[in-house]
């Protein structure tokens, strides 16, 4: 749960460290108006991924599904800026598959919190593995880390390509490679 109270005096407290004045007209409700968005931007924290996975259906003899493009925005947590960009997800079913909006809302979870992509890849595949025991899951991860591109080398655009494997598709090249090339 965001503590409004508590990020609007650090948003004000910040401002005055970077040598605004948050007393001035633009600035009076930015503390607040901050505290507001942290409670959707960092609303992850208090969800459940199995909150979207636990209805399941059956799908006897599924052997592919993959969710691709799917667009989440995060936040870094090293600088507390964002990261934005496109989550595919593929699993081997066991049997049981569950809705495919499912799969965006999952995603959501573990976006929506101070996150690295590195954890946000994993943790989408272990939520996959866990509640769904399929045979296989692979993850993939493409993002642009605004830390990076708004500063420093500023290679606008640059996009840090991350994956996890489980299962079937775990050391499997060429299952790995049916999943990158039907993304293409
Ligand atoms: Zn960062």
């Amino acid at each position: 749960m965001v503590d409004r109270e508590k990020v609007a005096t650090a948003v004000h407290l910040f401002l005055e460290g970077i040598g605004e004045d948050p007393l001035r007209e633009g600035l009076l409700e930015t503390p607040m108006r901050v505290a507001r968005m942290c409670e959707e931007l960092y609303c992850g924290m208090d969800q459940d991924p199995l909150d979207h996975l636990s209805k399941q259906f059956t799908a006897e003899g599924s052997e592919l599904v993959i969710e691709k493009d799917i667009t989440f925005y995060s936040m870094c947590e090293h600088h507390l800026m964002p990261f934005f960009g496109k989550a595919h997800v593929a699993y081997i079913p066991s049997g049981k598959v569950v809705g495919l909006s499912k799969l965006a809302r999952m995603v959501d979870v573990f976006a929506r919190r101070a996150q690295i992509q590195e954890k946000l890849t994993i943790q989408i595949a272990d939520a996959l593995e866990e509640h769904l025991s399929p045979l296989g899951v692979m993850v993939m991860i493409e993002a642009e880390h605004t830390c990076m591109t708004m500063r420093g080398v500023k290679k606008t655009g640059s996009i840090t390509v991350s994956t996890a494997t489980r299962g079937q598709f775990k050391d499997n090249y060429d299952k790995q490679k049916m999943f990158l090339d039907l993304l293409k």
